[in-house]
């Protein structure tokens, strides 16, 4: 099997913004793209990108999940970095385009078709380093991706880390690409240092996000989360999962809290700790290391209700649960 992400649909939707204005979408070539050597994104990093994926269900038809949020957080992420403002429904008719044209190639669960919208700045003019792009791309490409637990699940190892940041805290809410490279360096030494997976950054003991998931907390009935504000990426996945939750009559807390905090409830039986996001959906957290030393949150493997939840998000996906919020757009 492939790793995530390293196949791609011969073909994508793209559309220009040139003299003030967006071009036609045209469904293209995915290898097509052709960037002047000055572009802004190369040298000032003006992109950002969303992950969002379509489902196949049982009867044959495809459904793209959550299409409605991820669009609003790409349009919000060109706002903030001063790209041309996105025409929202013209982005929703290039996603539906461009999975319609693929619908047959969307796998069956557990996989699925991954989606990348990704907007960049193209003015050539390596003078703008403190000036926006009046130019860019957008593309909507596609990779067909398997089950992303293939080689068998198993509890993260996360690096608590107090004394860096995953990124600049006015770039947090972006879905950026300098924001991947920032935390880059951190998470292959904690790699290599710790044999963690990830790094679960908390600058000053505040508990935010690991570099590409958010982090949950359960303790018993009580579901636990940092509230949204501009320092961190607020994810689909985390937000839907604390839907599902509060369905499932569980209390959801969406609040600060510090990394001394998480070490006394992970010490708990029965505690889990999770991460989430669009690729992996749910994924337990079975150890925390801090300051050299392992701490293991409850006992330290796969823990039932980041089972559950991930369960009851992926039969809203997959067409096995009733949909009751209206998170599916059928594409064909
Ligand atoms: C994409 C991403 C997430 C998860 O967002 P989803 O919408 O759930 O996929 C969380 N944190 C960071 C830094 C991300 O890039």
């Amino acid at each position: 099997m492939a790793a995530f992400g390293s196949v791609f649909m011969p073909k994508m939707a793209l559309a220009t913004f040139d003299n003030n204005q967006w071009s036609e979408s045209q469904i293209v070539s995915s290898d097509s793209i052709q960037l002047h050597p000055g572009a802004h994104v190369l040298h000032y990093s003006s992109t950002c990108f969303e992950g969002l994926k379509a489902f196949r269900h049982e009867d044959g038809s495809v459904h793209v999940f959550r299409m409605d949020q991820n669009i609003k957080r790409l349009a919000q992420s060109s706002r903030l970095l001063g790209l041309p403002e996105l025409n929202e429904e013209q982005v929703a008719q290039m996603i539906k385009d461009i999975v319609a044209e693929f619908a047959a190639d969307v796998p069956a669960p557990p996989g699925s078709m991954y989606i990348r919208p990704t907007h960049f700045g193209t003015e050539p003019a390596v003078g703008k380093a403190a000036a926006p792009s009046v130019t860019s791309m957008l593309y909507i490409l596609l990779s067909p991706v398997g089950d992303y637990f293939a080689g068998g699940a198993r509890a993260l190892r996360l690096l608590l880390d107090e004394s860096g940041m995953r990124c600049a805290p006015h770039m947090g809410m972006i879905k950026s690409g300098g924001n991947y490279a920032s935390a880059l360096q951190p998470t292959l030494k904690a790699k290599a240092e710790f044999q963690a997976d990830q790094v679960l950054f908390c600058p000053k003991g505040d508990v935010t996000e690991t570099g590409a998931a958010n982090f949950l907390l359960v303790d018993g009935n009580e579901i636990i989360t940092k509230k949204l504000d501009s320092s961190f990426l607020h994810g689909v996945t985390r937000s839907s999962i604390l839907t599902l939750a509060a369905d499932l009559g569980m209390t959801v807390t969406e609040r600060d809290f510090t990394v001394s905090e998480l070490l006394e409830r992970a010490a708990k039986p029965g505690v889990e700790a999770m991460l989430s996001g669009t690729a992996a959906v749910l994924t337990s957290v079975g150890t925390l290391i801090h300051e050299g030393k392992d701490y293991s949150v409850g006992n330290g493997e796969i823990g039932p209700m980041a089972t559950k939840l991930r369960a009851a998000l992926n039969d809203i996906q997959w067409g096995k649960a009733e949909d009751k919020h209206n998170w599916l757009t059928k594409i064909a």
